[in-house]
């Protein structure tokens, strides 16, 4: 491949010579490389700093999990290129997951919350459709739900994301071969919630009683025959299935999102015994799409990393970005030694305005040092707070995410979801202690300041009271989670801005063939790393 490309520019340089000077630049000019798979990774949500609490865990936790200290983005560096990547779309400063996914996916620039049209509203050929055109095989992974907005994007075209009743017909339209995730609920008929139904009882058998039968269908449509019996789709349900896979398969693996990042990497008895992890989705889908000999495009999203930042839930967030870490080790293996394949691994947006920050909360008290300019008996006396790495791992030892704590609290009788309680839950499942003062004011409610009557989000009339910021935080019902972070933002040593999307650009971690890689070493914007993802497909 190379060498027909630096042919091409030697005999263009040859043609040039008696008009211009032909430099040695010239001489290895990059035309558009070409190669036969590529690889996007998405991490929903992970922004710079995101990526630097899975840095900052594997090189300075105590006692990390990553016992080599080295990332899967280490290794993406040591022949990889780093780009950094702005995600803004047409005309919005902050973009959402729909329009980001969209503008990697299509090239084109999109307005917020749009799927697979361009910035007036018109389809636009996504990634997945070229390389279908192109013989190649083609994959969607996500450990959200396959309705979702990023997969979404890379397959359908609507008007909005929430239109997750047409984009099971949209998927299937585009044919992708195979689709790994969850949102089972979007593929069954209404009829499916009637538990006394031959139905019902038919789905729970088929799927073997692994996953909650439910619909979130308004109409009767059976899309998992469709799937099955018009479009060629081989169905799994579990991860013994997916495991059994070798063609077009369609994965659906659990009736809404899949298990968290803390569920996962921890509670693995629960749902893990059915469910596959991202990892396992991934190297599965590598396994299928990589016997087609015209090359494949897959995309995979860690898209609860997002999910974590929403809630501001700094010990969820760590094992969601472990689970990234562990998903992209199995895709750097699965590529290791391969010159074909092109890695792309990027974020859509940053999520939460998250960081370690040094704090006058807990200053370090004065000591010696052995160093010789404290020989004379001065003490080390910094001003400020400025974070024990220990932190990493009490941050590592969280047991439940905050939405599950939750949760716990909300089935309790009304009588019992008490402050009191409240403080005993998250003193059990985390290492960073809240009072029952501060439990309280967690638990405390306002009138709505930001009422919407109807609004998806906005349409409570009393919501949990936000002390500051409270327009940035519009998942109005996960509120107390965002409160809980602020009572122990101090003793995590964290700061979180915002309850939603930030401007901040992404890194993009490319690697791939040096010519490949090339273009993607610098200050993109999301609709230029799609047009160059799209452009190095052969
Ligand atoms: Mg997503
Ligand atoms: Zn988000």
């Amino acid at each position: 491949m190379m060498k027909i490309l630096m042919k091409k520019s030697w005999a263009y340089c040859l043609i040039s010579v008696a008009l211009l000077s032909c430099t040695a630049a010239d001489s290895v000019k990059p035309e558009t490389a070409k190669v036969k798979n590529v690889i996007m990774i998405i991490g929903d949500g992970m922004g710079p700093q995101q990526v630097g609490l899975l840095l900052s865990y594997a090189r300075q936790a105590p006692h990390s999990v990553i016992a080599s200290r080295t990332t899967a983005l280490d290794r993406m560096m040591e022949q990889g290129r780093l780009g950094i990547s702005m995600t803004y779309t047409a005309d919005t400063l902050v973009t959402d997951s729909a329009a980001s996914a969209t503008q990697l996916a299509t090239g084109k620039f999109a307005g917020a919350e749009m799927l697979g049209l361009d910035k007036d509203g018109n389809p636009q050929e996504n990634i997945i459709e070229k390389a279908r055109r192109m013989g190649k095989a083609t994959g969607l992974v996500s450990d959200t739900r396959i309705t979702h907005a990023t997969p979404a994007a890379f397959a359908a075209h609507q008007t909005h994301r929430s239109q997750e009743n047409s984009i099971p017909e949209d998927l299937l339209a585009t044919g992708a071969d195979v689709m790994f995730s969850g949102g089972l609920s979007f593929w069954l008929p209404e009829q499916a919630n009637d538990k006394n139904s031959a139905l019902h009882r038919q789905l729970a058998q088929m799927t073997g009683n692994s996953i909650e039968i439910k619909s979130s269908r308004k109409d009767a449509k059976n899309l998992l025959t469709v799937a099955a019996e018009q479009q060629g789709y081989a169905l799994a349900f579990n991860k013994a299935q997916l495991q059994q896979a070798t063609g077009k398969t369609l994965g659906l693996f659990a009736e809404s999102g899949m298990a968290n990042g803390i569920v996962e990497t921890k509670n693995r008895d629960n749902v893990l015994h059915t469910q596959p992890t991202l990892k396992e989705m991934s190297e599965q889908a590598l396994e299928i799409l990589g016997r087609n000999e015209q090359g494949f495009f897959l995309m995979i999203e860690s898209g609860q990393i997002d999910w974590a930042a929403h809630r501001n839930d700094t010990g969820l967030l760590l094992h969601e970005m472990l689970r990234f870490n562990d998903t992209l080790n199995a895709v750097l293996d699965w590529a290791e030694n391969r010159q074909d394949t092109l890695i792309i691994v990027t974020a859509d947006h940053e999520t939460g305005g998250f960081g370690f920050s040094y704090s006058g909360v807990d200053i370090p008290k004065p000591h010696s040092l052995p160093g010789v300019a404290f020989a004379g008996g001065a003490l080390f006396q910094p001003n400020f707070n400025f974070g024990n790495p220990d932190v990493l791992d009490k941050i590592y030892a969280q047991q439940l995410s905050y939405h599950d704590i939750f949760s716990q609290l909300d089935k309790l009788p009304k009588d019992q979801q008490t402050p009191l309680k409240l403080t005993e839950l998250v003193n059990r499942y985390t290492e960073f202690k809240i009072t029952e003062a501060q439990a309280v004011k967690i638990l405390a409610t306002e009138a709505n300041p930001l009422y919407r009557a109807g609004h998806m989000s906005l349409g409570e009339k009393t919501v949990p009271k936000m002390e500051v910021n409270g327009a940035f935080f519009v998942y109005q019902k996960e509120n107390r989670e965002n409160l809980l972070a602020q009572a122990v933002s101090a003793s995590q040593q964290v700061v979180w801005a915002t309850g939603t999307h930030t401007s901040t650009p992404v890194f993009v971690f490319v690697k791939g063939e040096e010519q490949t890689m090339q273009p993607f070493a610098k200050i993109l914007h999301h609709t230029q790393l799609g047009r160059l993802a799209i452009d190095a497909l052969q």
